[in-house]
């Protein structure tokens, strides 16, 4: 059975054919929303935000953990088509998508609140003034966002959750080779019972995606590839949109000799093949201080080689299909341009004999460097090459040779030593001793350096960027007008002089010393 890469990504035409990847099965069939049908969802968000933004955190909090229940309830069945869409085994899909954010779920709607609570801000001699500041967190308004296929589940509801909480509506897209999985999401919140419009779901390709940068929402919360990234940010900028975009990767794993070499060596092919390689912050790039290099190596070709290549719904499979014949193509490509360059292929390295699906072989390179792409672009697959270093420079100088920088790890025993790597090495999270899974972990942050995004998402710092904060300013002193307004009679001169000179010094000893200068002005305007 032959599946046609059209098929399944299907985009601009008004329907899109979901398909098993592992098996061609057809799923089910969706419209593909066009540029009127989004403006009046968007529409519909804006005019649902405004109860659901006056609502109490207890009570936005009520409805996520309902839909959380019910998510809970049919983790099996929700898992099941997370498989069939994207063709990842059904534990991987219990395991990187539903554990992870069921934990998000309960994070978010207890402890929003305390996020979000005003901040008074420290405003230093302003304060001897009779002046406060603070920061009151604010709904957006309507927040858009547009996923990818690899988390089909985790990616999108994390952030609709985040953005809810904070008090926004929300305008889903799913990508076009897993919309049935992004409808599931907004099926579990309509049974939680949000009211109509506050969180809804399009279906579509990148039309339909266009559209929605292109409607005015209050922000993109974009997740994708590179290229469509900027063209993300290129239209909404049109708008002056803002825009979180959570990009590509080529995530390097640095082994020092001192490693583990047993754990080490399971964490490369775990962080390399889990979802067919295919996650954002895989192990893209493995550097081995090549004092261990051959036992290291030895084990993860062993480890890779144990790995059972199988249809995501059968029970004994570690790695299921790719999600899409495209991305396989990729693959193959980067596979075969580093061994015509000399690369040497130590496992796998092609399709596998079931070609009913889109499944690769998980596959070890050695002898490769930075001039073959499998060492510079995004694979996004399974792949693993394994490059050798001399010195903890050396090392340190690869990894960064990059244009992304989403995540890097770094594998001691010495952890003051990993430390001190990790400060060196430019990405938005680095790990030591771990390896891919910290975008499970609620509380921390998300995101990337370089091309590989802006802004953050998870975590407080991620869900900042779905509230707008309002610096409220108050002079307590209400019947006392400031000495610094009209009118600039000499007097009020000398005095601004003297403020440049000893009020910003932010010496209160030196402000002090204004005060008869202050008190002249004073009774200069009372007399105007
Ligand atoms: P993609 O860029 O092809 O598509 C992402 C989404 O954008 C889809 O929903 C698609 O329909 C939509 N889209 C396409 N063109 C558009 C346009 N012009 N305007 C608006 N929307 C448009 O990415 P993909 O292939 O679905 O996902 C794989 C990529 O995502 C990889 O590069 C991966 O590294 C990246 N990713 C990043 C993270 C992260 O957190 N940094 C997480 C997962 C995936």
């Amino acid at each position: 059975m032959a599946v046609s890469t059209l098929d399944l990504q299907s985009t601009d035409s008004n329907e899109i054919i979901s398909r098993n990847p592992a098996t061609g099965e057809e799923l089910g069939r969706v419209p593909a929303a066009n540029a009127e049908e989004v403006n009046a969802v968007v529409a519909r968000a804006r005019e649902a935000q405004g109860a659901w933004g006056k609502l109490s955190f207890q009570a936005r909090g009520r409805v996520v953990m309902r839909a959380r229940a019910i998510a809970l309830d049919e983790m099996e069945e929700i898992a099941t088509l997370i498989s069939k869409e994207t063709g990842k085994p059904v534990s991987e899909a219990v395991l990187m998508e539903l554990m992870p954010s069921l934990d998000l779920m309960q994070h978010f709607a207890r402890k929003t609140e305390k996020m979000l609570r005003a901040e008074k801000l420290n405003i230093g001699l302003y304060a001897s003034l009779g002046r406060t500041s603070r920061i009151a967190y604010q709904p957006l308004g309507v927040v858009g966002i547009i996923a990818p296929w690899n988390f089909p589940w985790a990616i999108p509801i994390d952030e609709v959750v985040m953005a809810l909480m904070a008090g926004n509506s929300v305008v889903l897209k799913p990508s076009e080779l897993t919309p049935l999985v992004g409808l599931k999401i907004g099926e579990v919140f309509e049974r939680a019972g949000i009211a109509r419009g506050v969180m809804q779901v399009i279906t579509g390709g990148p039309t339909t995606g266009a559209a929605l940068v292109d409607a005015r929402v209050d922000k993109i919360m974009f997740t994708g590839s590179v290229a469509t990234g900027r063209k993300v940010a290129r239209a909404a900028a049109e708008h002056l949109t803002p825009v979180v975009l959570e990009l590509g990767g080529k995530d390097p794993m640095i082994v020092l000799e001192d490693a583990d070499l047993e754990t080490a060596a399971s964490a490369a092919v775990w962080g390399a093949f889990a979802n067919a390689g295919q996650a954002c912050a895989s192990v893209e790039r493995c550097y081995v201080d090549e004092k261990i290099a051959e036992p290291f190596i030895k084990r993860v070709v062993a480890g890779t080689r144990a790995l059972r290549v199988g249809v995501g719904t059968s029970v004994d499979a570690d790695i299921g299909a790719m999600s899409s014949e495209r991305q396989l193509n990729i693959v193959a490509e980067h596979v075969a341009d580093a061994v015509s360059q000399g690369a040497k292929l130590l496992t796998g390295g092609e399709r596998t004999d079931n070609r009913d699906g889109f499944f690769y072989q998980p596959t070890v390179l050695t002898n490769v460097d930075h001039t073959m792409r499998v060492m510079c672009d995004e694979t996004f697959g399974p792949v693993l090459p394994v490059m050798t270093f001399k010195t903890e420079d050396d090392a340190i100088r690869l990894a960064n040779d990059s244009i992304y920088g989403l995540t890097a790890s770094v594998w001691t025993r010495d952890i003051s030593r990993g430390k001190k790597i990790a400060e060196r090495l430019e990405a938005g999270t680095v790990t030591v001793n771990e390896v891919l899974y910290t975008h499970g972990i609620a509380q921390t942050p998300w995101g990337g350096v370089k091309q590989s995004g802006i802004g953050r998402t998870h975590g407080r710092l991620g869900l900042l960027e779905l509230v707008s904060p309002r610096h409220i300013h108050v002079n307590r002193f209400a019947s006392v007008p400031d000495l610094w307004w009209f009118n600039y009679t000499p007097r009020a001169g000398a005095l601004f002089r003297s403020f440049a000179r000893r009020f910003s010094t932010g010496s209160l000893l030196q402000t002090s010393l204004l005060v008869p200068e202050m008190m002249r002005r004073f009774f200069e305007r009372r007399r105007k």
